[in-house]
């Protein structure tokens, strides 16, 4: 019998990531996939939270071979063949023809990526080798055991067997996986959220979206784009290599509608419901096969017991809105880092769990009000608007180093922020006709000033958020933070490394005039 510290199942990003941290904190580590690499998994965007998180983990635990990873332009020169998509920002059309484009970054050498994740997640799990983990696919657990000092885990890698005892075992199997089957666990509710399923592929030969207005504050495809219609959306992702990934979430009563379990053929009527998607799609071609999920929301009864940890992604998921997910699981792997040396794990999993499960139900709030909005642009923008206001305020606080500003996942935590949002979340369930809605923007923007670094909600910017110097240094007092202090954020995270950046863009020149 092997005699390990560590088990971890599932060498997904989060798994060999997990593995990697580790075995640089000196732990002996076994890391089991049930597949083989290179294989297609879904998960691909990034943003600037989940960028900020991957650096602080590479930086922490002597990663240097990771960190290119986040950002475009360190991805381009360091790994030029493992694919992803330039990702500069969110782009949503709204079937009323509304749109928001929010900027994520001021220019592509420090923008977000979409992760083209069969090479990702290939080159993550090579990495993880290469500094010593010990890693064997078409894994099959048979039994897993748990007693006082850690679990027996017996199975096959392949044709060979394996037997081995660790003190701990962690879960990044992703939602409804090992242990939630093995340890027959309860399903919990989902607070806020509808019933949801999903229709996804890859393609080739999609084509450029088309947007209202030439001048953008980003090329409105190098981005997330969304397409939000009445129960759902589309999501749109390129990368670089030629393949665009692309599906719809959407609740179960417009699932029904659209037949999405038929697959394949139900594409066609998502098209129809999105028409805007049709002259895109025209010539595309599905390089993968179509992949339906019957329930896409997903939250553990139980996250961690006293030799087990289950990663966020194991422990729930709520939609691909927003694109939380890369965040709450380097959140979750960065607070399992921090324990797994200690003394008393057992005591500080259970600490682990209640925050991942909170953080899960912010997301879950979040996600909840958008979809319960997605026939209201206006109320759907403003409830994106209360997101963006706290990420770019967790951002930036980060960036600063002053942690403490940014309480908790969204500012969840915040004592003043975090109630509030609350309250308007739960009120965008119950919205009634526009003058409703004039009264909860107006109330959205309340909440959100002092923490906004923006400008959103700045009519004159008419849904085009660009990512400005000049905004955060007018911003600064929202953050305690000087003039000195700005620039020298803004010149370590290379925010002027761009010819055209650091100075007010022709585009905000224009708008700022009409
Ligand atoms: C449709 C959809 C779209 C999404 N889009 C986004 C997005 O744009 N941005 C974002 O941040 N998040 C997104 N997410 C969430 C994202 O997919 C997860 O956060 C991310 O994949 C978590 O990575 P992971 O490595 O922990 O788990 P996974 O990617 O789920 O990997 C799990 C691994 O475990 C292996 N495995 C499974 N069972 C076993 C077993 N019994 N034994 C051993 N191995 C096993 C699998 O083969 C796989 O390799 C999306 C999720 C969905 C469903």
């Amino acid at each position: 019998m092997v005699q390990v510290d560590l088990v971890i199942a599932g060498a997904g990003f989060g798994g060999s990531l997990m593995a990697m941290i580790a075995h640089q904190l000196g732990l002996s580590v076994v890391l089991l996939e049930q597949g083989t690499h290179p294989r297609m998994a879904i998960g691909e965007s990034t943003t600037p939270l989940s960028n900020l998180l991957l650096e602080r983990l590479c930086k922490t635990y002597d990663l240097p071979r990771v960190a290119p990873l986040v950002k475009w332009g360190s991805w381009q020169r360091a790994y030029p063949q493992v694919a992803c998509g330039l990702k500069r920002g969110f782009s949503f059309f709204h079937q009323s023809g509304g749109e928001l484009l929010v900027a994520a970054s001021p220019h592509n050498e420090i923008a977000d990526t979409h992760w083209y994740r069969a090479e990702v997640d290939h080159f993550l799990v090579m990495e993880a080798q290469r500094l010593g983990v010990n890693y064997r696919d078409r894994a099959r657990i048979e039994t897993l055991d748990f007693a006082e000092d850690g679990a027996t885990i017996v199975g096959h890698a392949g044709e060979e067997p394996f037997h081995i005892h660790a003190r701990l075992v962690i879960d990044a199997t992703g939602p409804r996986g090992l242990l939630y089957r093995a340890l027959q666990l309860a399903e919990s509710p989902m607070p806020g959220m509808p019933a949801t399923e999903s229709l996804y592929s890859h393609f080739t030969e999609v084509s450029g979206t088309e947007c209202g207005e030439s001048i953008t504050p980003y090329p409105v495809d190098d981005a997330a784009v969304h397409h939000v219609f009445e129960g759902g959306w589309v999501w749109v992702l390129r990368f670089n290599n030629g393949v665009t990934s692309a599906g719809v979430a959407a609740t179960q009563a417009v699932a029904k509608e659209l037949a999405l379990s038929d697959g394949e053929p139900a594409w066609a009527r998502v098209l129809d419901r999105v028409p805007r998607l049709k002259p895109q799609f025209e010539r595309a071609v599905a390089c993968q096969p179509f992949r339906y999920m019957p329930a896409i929301s997903f939250r553990s009864g139980a996250i961690a017991g006293k030799r087990w940890a289950m990663l966020p992604s194991a422990a729930g998921f709520v939609d691909p809105l927003l694109s939380t997910g890369f965040a709450l699981t380097l959140l979750g792997i960065e607070r399992l880092a921090r324990i797994l040396r200690s003394s008393d794990v057992s005591r500080q999993l259970q600490t682990y769990a209640e925050q991942t499960e909170c953080e899960l139900l912010t997301a879950s709030r979040l996600i909840g009000a958008l979809y319960a909005t997605m026939g209201n642009f206006a109320a759907f923008t403003a409830v994106s608007l209360l997101y963006f206001a706290a990420v770019s305020l967790s951002e930036t606080s980060q960036r600063l180093g002053k942690l403490e500003l940014a309480a908790g996942f969204l500012l969840d935590q915040h004592p003043v922020f975090g109630p509030a949002t609350r309250v308007l979340l739960e009120r965008a369930h119950k919205l009634r006709g526009d003058e409703d809605t004039r009264a909860f923007t107006h109330e959205v923007l309340r909440v959100i000033e002092p923490f906004n670094l923006g400008r959103f909600g700045d009519p004159a910017l008419r849904n085009r958020y660009p990512v400005h110097a000049e905004d955060l240094l007018d911003a600064r007092s929202k953050v305690g933070a000087s003039r000195e202090e700005i620039m020298a954020m803004l010149e370590k995270t290379g925010f002027s490394d761009s010819p055209s950046a650091n100075r007010r863009s022709l585009h905000s020149a224009s708008v700022k005039k009409a």
